[in-house]
């Protein structure tokens, strides 16, 4: 589901107010931001979600099985991102009268707690900053995953977000035959994930193959750590061609790319 842009931005806005009116430096925890915001953490055991928040007790049951620090972290903050929305009146009031219907009201609000959740681990401003610093490229996956304890997933969400020009960041996976042991060579490899910065209106659905004539094959014969290629194209599900360049890295049988389009 889509996200008005509008809408994001204003989640963002009260994610980093909240930064500012409690005084939570940058990269703050979110237990440090919980017991600022007046908010009791419990583990306990949940079926089915890593996290719940109770409005009345303003209590956050964090699922007792997470074991993955990043990902505790991040429903940590998904969390206080609900107590944030609800806390807000005019902000949850808007969303109200925007989605009358419970279940796509529903999924909004989750939509936007992801996305507060991750301007509170890795704000835009940081972000933009290291791009900066460093230029954008893919090697900043890396970066983004150590300075700001990211999921490789949300980092990739997040470089395409603070992307500077039109491009689509991939994780594609790569998928192998059981034999010949031999020779370890893909039969496919297919997106598993992919998000386009706002430079650009393409997006890469998922499934969709990485064609077997794409340099991204020249790279599976060694699945060196990093790759580019200037001059090549990206190719959608539809098969519509792009000229693109590309760099990736390989990490434990899934490449992370980013196309520029
Ligand atoms: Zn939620």
């Amino acid at each position: 589901m889509e996200i008005p842009q509008n809408l994001r931005e204003r989640m963002e806005q009260l994610v980093q107010n909240t930064i500012k009116d409690f005084n939570l430096t940058e990269a703050t925890s979110p237990e440090n931001a919980a017991k600022r915001l007046g908010l009791t953490i419990h583990n306990g055991k949940l079926q089915k979600v890593d996290g719940a928040f109770d409005e009345k007790t303003k209590v956050i049951l964090i699922n007792e099985n997470i074991t993955l620090g990043q990902r505790k972290r991040f429903t940590l903050f998904h969390e206080i991102c609900h107590y944030l929305l609800r806390n807000d009146d005019e902000f949850f009031s808007d969303l109200n009268d925007i989605y009358e219907d419970d279940e796509e009201f529903r999924k909004v609000e989750e939509r936007l707690c992801d996305m507060g959740a991750i301007e509170f681990a890795a704000p835009k401003e940081q972000v933009k900053a290291l791009i900066n610093e460093c230029g954008f490229s893919i090697t900043l996956l890396l970066d983004l995953e150590k300075k700001f304890h990211l999921s490789k997933q949300s980092a990739m969400w997040r470089l395409a977000e603070c992307a500077p020009h039109p491009c689509i960041l991939a994780i594609c996976r790569a998928e192998f035959d059981i034999y010949p042991l031999l020779t370890l060579v893909p039969k496919e490899i297919k997106v598993e994930n992919a998000w386009n910065s706002k430079w650009t209106p393409y997006k890469l659905r998922k499934e969709t193959p990485i064609p077997k004539d794409h340099p991204i094959w020249l790279t599976t014969d060694s699945f060196d750590d990093y790759f580019s290629f200037d001059d090549t194209y990206i190719q959608f599900f539809s098969g519509h061609q792009m000229e693109a360049d590309i760099e990736g890295i390989w990490i434990n049988g899934r490449v992370y790319i980013l196309f520029s389009l």
